[in-house]
């Protein structure tokens, strides 16, 4: 997890095949987005349904080698948790609008717009993909605060509702 992935050169029928496995342990966990390094696969790939937090029917996301072209000046904080760090929820600041590309199952090129929530769960993915775990955006003081608590997670005493892969 803290390992970054590889990024995919080829699409194939295995690919699709662990989208949909991914999104089936994301809604088992109740997420709103998936790594697939989260799931022990080093492969450039996130799966996204934001639905559950804006109580909308939003498109579901594939995104293979997602990157991130532009971030906005302005911030805003979010709530964020983590299936890969269980029950820890924390406001976290980070740019409001993203510019992203990515390809999908098919291999076409996208080049979105993102705002809130939608960038939100793409940045915090991204993340995942460098490597990078959402409490080490906190801000100084807040994760001093949630040294302990944090530190329960790594020795892994704080107990997740499912099924977690460590690495
Ligand atoms: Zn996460």
């Amino acid at each position: 997890m803290k390992k970054s992935t590889d990024d995919i050169q080829d699409i194939d029928s295995d690919l699709e095949k662990l989208a949909n496995d991914m999104f089936e342990t994301m809604y088992i966990a109740d997420g709103i987005g998936l790594a697939a390094n989260q799931v022990g696969v080093s492969k450039s790939l996130i799966v996204i349904d934001t639905s559950a937090a804006t109580k909308k029917n939003d498109p579901k996301y594939i995104l293979i080698n997602p990157q991130i072209l532009e971030t906005s000046e302005e911030t805003n904080e979010y709530q964020e948790g983590c299936l890969s760090v269980p029950k820890f929820f924390e406001d976290v600041i980070r740019p409001k609008k993203i510019k992203v590309r990515f390809w999908d199952l098919k291999g076409k090129e996208f080049n979105i717009e993102a705002d809130e929530t939608l960038a939100r769960v793409m940045q915090h993915e991204i993340d995942h993909l460098n490597g990078i775990l959402f409490y080490e955006r906190l801000t100084p003081i807040r994760r001093t605060l949630s040294k302990s608590k944090l530190s329960r997670i790594r020795k892994r005493q704080t107990k997740p509702d499912y099924e977690m892969v460590y690495e």
